[in-house]
């Protein structure tokens, strides 16, 4: 004598997945980095900062940096090169 084991298998269709398709534009800037050997972007979003002409000149020399408005606006990498050549502004 044995006992039965309904195995109810119960079907469950997953209904139809709605693939949205992710467009991943990659994030382009609209303000170029001041440094002119430099090709990234200064924008607020990616973290760039405006450092004044003295303090462009310091750090790429006369000709190295793109003037705007009197300012100099740089990307990250740039902003954090420069503040490892003024260490003594050093403001947290
Ligand atoms: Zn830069």
């Amino acid at each position: 004598m044995g006992f039965k084991a309904k195995a109810r298998k119960h079907k469950s269709e997953s209904g139809e997945e709605t693939t949205t398709a992710k467009k991943s534009s990659p994030k382009v800037g609209e303000i170029p980095c001041g440094v002119k050997s430099c090709d990234g972007f200064a924008d607020k979003s990616f973290g760039g900062r405006s450092l004044s002409i003295d303090n462009a000149i310091d750090v790429w020399g006369d000709s190295g940096y793109t003037e705007r408005k009197g300012r100099v606006r740089v990307c990250k990498s740039c902003y954090r090169k420069w503040k490892k050549d003024n260490k003594s502004e050093d403001t947290y």
